[in-house]
């Protein structure tokens, strides 16, 4: 590694890899913490049949690995590493791993956003295998089947309406009497004939062994345990952003995502940020992939103009 880098990524989803590709092709020479478990939310997902260029449904994993193999190839270096710490108060930045800090005249964050989980074994054992967190991702794969959506939230009613279009009944699962989504979404939801609300209950198993074949729901009330056969569960309980190393670093909004000032900068000059850990409304991978992108042409404006101010003076 070089004394100060001119560009340091962290993260390794769609944002962070494309970001890698962009950045060697424009010079940059990226160097590119991926993580111990790299890959982002699309390791747990199986088919994509929506990323473009693939004619056939690629797996998520696959996808991953192809994009990997692409910025590396285009001379990104790629190191397997969790980031513990960051300290952008000072220029250049430092990352810091438990291996050692690098320098940075530029950082692009992408460390994305978890879904919030049940925590239940067999949600994690059935992920892929009709345990979801994306509608828009895997409805499809529901065409004329069962499923059920956990959650009260806008995500919940979104994912639960957009379902409508594929499975044949959509059963609400909430842990309350009442839903915490906007009215709109709450009344499109409510008047759709396919949903249906099973109020004060929440999901205490996901039944089947290949795949999901039903779940057991726990009326918190009474205590009564019932089975209900569904093909699909939805978990749709909110996200969390991975930004707990910059907190006090950088802006972060309520919710804990990267706040951006200008295009795709940070509050901090020369700090760029990409994808989910920033974007809580379309957090999709294509999205995610165009904002590596775009936080990769403003890093490399912002380099330039650095490494002009330092020649001239
Ligand atoms: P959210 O608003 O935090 O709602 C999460 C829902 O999941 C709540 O109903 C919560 O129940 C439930 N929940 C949380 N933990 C749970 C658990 N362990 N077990 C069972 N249920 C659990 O999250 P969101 O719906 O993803 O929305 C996130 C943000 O994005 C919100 O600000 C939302 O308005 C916004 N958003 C907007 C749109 C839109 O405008 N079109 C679409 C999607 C999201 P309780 O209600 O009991 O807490």
């Amino acid at each position: 590694m070089s004394e100060v880098e001119k560009l340091v990524i962290i993260g390794s989803g769609p944002a962070g890899l494309t970001a890698a590709i962009y950045a060697s092709r424009a010079g940059l020479e990226p160097l590119e913490f991926i993580g111990t478990k790299y890959g982002g939310q699309l390791m747990l997902t199986s088919e994509v049949e929506n990323f473009p260029g693939f004619t056939d449904p690629v797996l998520g994993p696959d996808l991953i690995s192809r994009m990997k193999g692409q910025a590396e190839r285009l001379g990104a270096r790629l190191v397997q590493e969790d980031v513990t710490g960051v300290d952008f108060r000072r220029y250049p930045f430092e990352v810091r791993t438990p291996t050692g800090s690098t320098k940075a005249l530029s950082v692009v964050i992408a460390t994305g956003a978890n879904p919030r989980r049940l925590n239940l074994k067999s949600e994690l054992r059935l992920m892929g295998r009709g345990v979801s967190n994306c509608a828009v991702c895997d409805g499809f794969f529901f065409k004329g089947k069962e499923v059920a959506v956990v959650g009260g939230g806008d995500t919940a009613m979104e994912e639960a309406t957009f379902l409508t279009k594929f499975a044949t009944r959509v059963t609400i699962v909430h842990r309350r009497g009442e839903l915490r989504a906007s009215a709109a979404l709450k009344d499109e939801a409510s008047a759709n004939p396919k949903i249906r609300f099973l109020w004060n209950s929440e999901v205490t198993d996901v039944l089947g062994d290949a795949h999901v074949e039903g779940i057991r729901v726990r009326d918190v009330k009474t205590g009564a345990e019932q089975e209900m056969k569904v093909d699909g569960l939805f978990v749709a309980i909110g996200y969390e952003p991975n930004t707990e190393i910059f907190r006090g670093e950088v802006e972060l909004d309520e919710k804990g995502y990267v706040t951006v000032s200008r295009h795709t900068e940070s509050s901090v000059p020369g700090v760029f940020v990409a994808g989910d850990v920033r974007d809580h409304r379309y957090r999709q991978a294509i999205t995610a992939a165009a904002d590596g992108c775009k936080a990769v042409l403003d890093a490399e404006k912002f380099v330039k103009e650095r490494l002009t101010l330092k020649a001239v003076s």
